[in-house]
């Protein structure tokens, strides 16, 4: 029997009482390791968490629970080489995917415990101002201010299995430095990485007590045991998502929740573009990257490739001769630039949604036809070379309902032609509500107005011209920095944008008072 991995509730480690479920290689399907929640006492858990852990993280003010996020970076970083290992025998990815994730998260912690110096130097203080008095009287004497307090309940977060580390600091970070505690649920395929973190920070004593649990195995009871003050960040699919929103937590007990969600992104390639343009070079390159970074199980990774209808047959040979130089399978072996997909489920959910968007589409690269890398066995190797599909017209791609709406989570795109840029905005915003579309091209003020065109359908608008072709973050990469987090079918959410974040997991309260006892705050 492979090892039960320990849950991390009220302040100590605890185990499931049930058998588990086995988390395996998704390239060789070896047992890995267990994980199981039967049975936790997750109503004494959180409670722990609320009152022990909140009030420790309360006690400090903001720049020292940056500080804390600072200690947090040096732990992971001197673990760097073990949580490697655990991501390519859980994930099947190379050592590059792994890193978006691992050194994706420790860069995102650090940037937290940096902006943590713009916030007020209070001793003492749990507070933060939200804005400047104002008058409610003629003569003054009577003001409003609003302040900005950490929640008083705890942050649940429900992940998704795709960026196990990442997932777990990006939300962290902020909590943390809001001062509120978190209660961790990792996605059950991935959990390894996530708890062997969470594990780590607890050992090394970086935190208060109570102020950071993880709850591996089975999502049983987790919103059950909410309650009024609690906030709940889940990241995952729109199916489970519409599930969370029924729940009488959210609908009863006012929960306040954020939803990460499905995504049908787009990349645009703007009007005016020739094959001997940086800007058509640049696209190719992304769509490609998108394509295979992660096996394309990214929130974020291109699904629709917008082309002016003229350059299709030209994109669609540049992609396909990139694509073909692409090799795919154990990541343990060297050559290997792209490794396995999570799980059998995972597979067999992209191969079905593979084959329903073949139905409104024509295969330009077939990934069934690569040769796969390492001694794999076909029927347990969950290694997939990727596949480019096209819609051959602009009137075809407007007849088209799938292809706009079918998020296939795996290394599949579809290259759609356009007519004129209206029509390229119209389609690109029949994806309900994106987290992000990427543009490429050389005319600075059409992308900025199509940017502004395509803003409210998008979380980011990622605009990429020779002047950025060095220095651009990349489609599917998101940054601290900036906003993450999409309108409509992307769940509605938003995450990071810097200091921003911790909006979500802060109280806005008005204090109403004479001058004298607001100056007195
Ligand atoms: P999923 O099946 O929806 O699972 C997400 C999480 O929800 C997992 O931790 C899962 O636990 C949990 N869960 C499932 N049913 C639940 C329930 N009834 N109550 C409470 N928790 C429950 O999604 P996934 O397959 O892990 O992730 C893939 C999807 O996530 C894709 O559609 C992708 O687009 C989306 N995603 C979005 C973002 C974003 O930022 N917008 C980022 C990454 C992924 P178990 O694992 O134990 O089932």
């Amino acid at each position: 029997m492979t090892e039960l991995l320990d849950n991390v509730l009220a302040g100590r480690v605890c185990r499931g009482q049930g058998p588990g479920t086995t988390l395996v290689d998704p390239v060789h399907g070896t047992p890995l390791v267990r994980v199981d929640a039967t049975g936790l006492d997750l109503a004494a858990g959180y409670a722990h968490a609320r009152e022990t852990g909140g009030a420790g993280l309360r006690a400090l003010d903001p720049r020292q629970r940056g500080q804390m996020l600072a200690a947090i970076v040096s732990l992971l970083q001197s673990r760097r080489e073990a949580y490697h290992e655990i991501a390519r025998a859980n994930s099947g990815t190379v050592r590059q995917d792994s890193a978006l994730d691992i050194d994706g998260a420790i860069y995102t912690l650090s940037t937290y415990a940096r902006l943590a110096a713009q916030l007020p130097d209070a001793p003492g203080q749990a507070w933060l101002p939200h804005t400047d008095a104002l008058s409610l009287a003629k003569d003054g004497s009577f003001q409003t201010r609003h302040i900005a307090s950490p929640v008083a309940g705890l942050a649940l977060f429900i992940n998704a299995f795709n960026f196990p580390a990442w997932g777990l600091w990006e939300k962290a970070a902020p909590a943390l430095l809001a001062g509120v505690p978190v209660v961790l649920k990792p996605a059950t395929a991935t959990a390894w990485l996530a708890q062997r973190m969470v594990l780590d920070v607890i050992e090394a004593g970086l935190l208060p007590d109570g102020a950071l649990s993880v709850v591996c195995g089975g999502s049983d009871g987790l919103l059950d045991a909410l309650q009024p003050f609690d906030v709940l960040s889940f990241t995952g699919s729109a199916a489970t998502a519409a599930t969370l929103r029924g729940h009488p937590a959210i609908t009863h007990r006012g929960v306040r929740i954020n939803v990460e969600a499905d995504s049908v992104n787009s990349a645009l390639l703007m009007p005016g573009t020739t094959p001997d343009s940086p800007a058509f070079g640049l696209f190719v390159d992304e769509l490609v990257r998108e394509m295979t970074v992660k096996s394309g199980q990214k929130c974020t990774a291109i699904r629709r490739a917008f082309v002016p209808d003229h350059l299709r047959p030209v994109v669609a040979e540049a992609v396909q001769a990139r694509l073909a130089a692409v090799s795919v399978g154990d990541p343990r072996e060297a050559a290997v630039q792209m490794g396995a997909l999570v799980n059998r489920r995972q597979f067999d959910d992209v191969t079905h949604g593979l084959e329903r968007l073949r139905t409104a589409t024509r295969t330009v690269f077939d990934g069934r036809r690569q040769a796969l890398v390492g001694a794999l066995d076909p029927r347990v190797a969950c290694c997939m070379a990727p596949t480019l599909l096209a819609i051959d017209s602009p009137q075809a791609v407007e007849d088209s309902a799938l292809v706009h709406d079918l998020e296939v989570f795996g290394p599949v795109a579809t290259l759609l032609p356009y007519a004129d840029l209206p029509q390229a905005v119209r389609q690109v915003r029949r994806g309900q509500g994106s987290l992000v579309v990427s543009l490429y091209g050389e005319d600075a003020p059409a992308l900025a107005r199509t940017a502004v065109e395509l803003a409210n359908h998008h979380g980011r608008v990622h605009v990429v011209s020779p002047e950025s072709a060095r220095s651009h973050t990349g489609h599917g990469n998101v940054m601290p920095q900036s906003l993450h987090g999409g309108p409509g079918r992307a769940g509605g959410g938003e995450e990071l944008g810097g200091l921003q974040a911790l909006a979500f997991y802060q109280r806005r309260t008005a204090i109403q008072a004479a001058p004298s006892v607001l100056a007195a705050l």
